[in-house]
């Protein structure tokens, strides 16, 4: 348990944790503390009483060893001012946090790190050439998924997607059981699952286009036809994909179709669009890309070299020629930042970031990984395989603040996702790294970069014009 639950939920009056030796004492707390505890429906009346409070603690989450996280983290105050004097304990108001773990309402999932495709501006691979060498792959099991999303929680979420920053949900062994226990655990919440439509077999499809009707969705990443989608969805195969999405479809599910623009395929976009109708999905999104702007100097490039194993170049990807198919953010905002600030780095110093312009704060959204690390978006996770280096790397440092490491935000049987979301990392340090100056100095460069105010290529990567809700789907599915 971290010292933010203890004053943000479970007292009225003024909580009060201090540290003697290794004890740690709780006093008496307020009408809050019971509130949450006849919710859980665990604590007794008795528990109120201070003298009872440890065990009152271990009751509500069930486990010794939360007390003694507490213990480790209240001998941490005296030497790194963790939890108390900085912080008015009374005044929670002082910290501003992402949101509060029951506010949480979208979950974003990697099931998998493992992905059947090499798509070369992909964070799994090398440019196209290998996976990337610094990548575990990991799978969450249903077992697992039982662990972070108890059934109980799974009751207050809006929708949960299955997607990742390196792999596909269709890659983890247990898919299809964990679709069916999210679809199962709250069936008003929407269930989304993200693929190249590559993998697997026409009957594993079947089942799960069964599992899943709409208004939940299956999103197949295709960026082309027959002839250029594996131009850029290396080793995916046409002939798989499409027995796949047909067997999805005929089962009941609900198929969207998202087409990456390039120039190799923007020709394609319309025979694509009647595709998808014919096929039988219910959407076609066309987007336009932000992955040929180089991040550090604003450049936006003309190609990118498609490596092969042997260091050679297998072809090159380019941007699409058109300008309506253009990333709106890279061709007009980034040339006016570039103009005003002079490069990147001040721009992302400047740039204002805060609630309002945060994706994970407006859509009270946590991201999981597939090794059960928790984070408010996944793009901050793209930092945990970061293959631009060491010293692009963030998280770390950020969480070295509070003498944290990647494993205090990772879910184990004794760490749950309550106890991360009440957790420096959501509770104050990501609001807190928007506030300083510069990079340098720890303002996290992801947040400027996706979330500034000023250009957000992410937000605008979807064409307006070539969003089409097939009209089936707006009918009796
Ligand atoms: S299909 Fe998705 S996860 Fe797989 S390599 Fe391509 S972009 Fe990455
Ligand atoms: S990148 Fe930063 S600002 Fe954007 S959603 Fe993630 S945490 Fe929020």
């Amino acid at each position: 348990m971290w010292p933010g639950i203890l004053k943000r939920f479970s007292f009225k009056s003024k909580p009060k944790l201090t540290a003697c030796g290794s004890k740690v004492q709780l006093d008496k707390g307020g009408g809050n503390y019971m509130e949450e505890a006849t919710a859980t429906g665990q604590l007794t009346e008795n528990d109120h009483r201070p003298k009872d409070s440890e065990a009152a603690i271990e009751k509500y989450h069930g486990r010794v060893s939360k007390i003694t996280d507490i213990k480790d983290l209240a001998g941490r105050q005296r030497e790194k001012s963790w939890f108390a004097q900085d912080r008015d304990q009374s005044t929670p108001t002082n910290v501003e946090h992402l949101y509060a773990y029951s506010d949480l309402r979208i979950l974003h999932i990697e099931l998998s790190t493992d992905c059947n495709a090499l798509c070369p501006q992909c964070a799994r691979t090398e440019a196209g050439a290998c996976v990337n060498r610094t990548l575990k792959i990991s799978h969450l099991s249903l077992e697992d998924v039982k662990l972070l999303l108890p059934h109980a929680f799974l009751k207050q979420l809006k929708k949960v997607f299955l997607c990742g920053n390196y792999g596909y949900p269709g890659m983890a062994p247990d898919c299809l059981a964990v679709v069916q226990y999210l679809c199962e655990s709250n069936p008003k919440m929407k269930v989304g699952i993200h693929t190249n439509g590559g993998m697997r077999t026409a009957s594993f499809w079947s089942d799960l286009g069964a599992l899943m009707p709409s208004p939940n969705y299956c999103r197949f990443a295709i960026d082309g036809l027959q002839d250029t989608n594996h131009l850029y969805r290396q080793r995916v195969s046409w002939k798989k994909l499409m027995r796949n999405i047909e067997a999805f479809i005929a089962a009941g599910g609900r198929a969207e179709w998202d087409f990456l623009i390039f120039e190799h395929n923007e020709h394609q976009v319309d025979e694509a669009r009647e595709l998808a109708e014919t096929l039988g999905c219910s959407r076609f999104q066309a987007k336009s890309t932000s992955r040929f702007l180089n991040r550090q100097t604003g450049e936006v490039r003309d190609a990118y070299e498609v490596k092969t194993k042997e260091a050679g170049v297998s072809h090159l990807l380019r941007p699409p020629s058109t300008p309506e198919h253009r990333n709106e953010a890279l061709v007009q905002d980034i040339p006016r930042v570039l103009q005003q600030y002079g490069n990147m780095d001040t721009y992302f110093d400047a740039v204002q970031v805060d609630k309002c312009s945060c994706q994970a704060a407006k859509d009270h959204q946590a991201y999981i990984s597939a090794e059960r690390l928790v984070l408010p978006c996944c793009w901050l996770a793209g930092h945990v395989y970061d293959r631009m280096g060491e010293d692009k790397r963030q998280l770390l440092p950020l969480l070295a603040k509070e003498g944290l490491t990647l494993d205090d935000i990772r879910i184990t049987p004794e760490r749950s996702l309550h106890h991360i979301i009440e957790g420096p990392l959501f509770q104050w340090l990501v609001t807190d790294s928007w506030k300083l100056p510069s990079m340098q100095e720890g303002k996290l460069r992801t947040c400027a970069m996706t979330c500034g105010k000023d250009v957000s290529s992410f937000s605008k990567r979807f064409l307006k014009t070539d969003t089409v809700n097939i009209s089936r789907e707006s009918g009796s599915q």
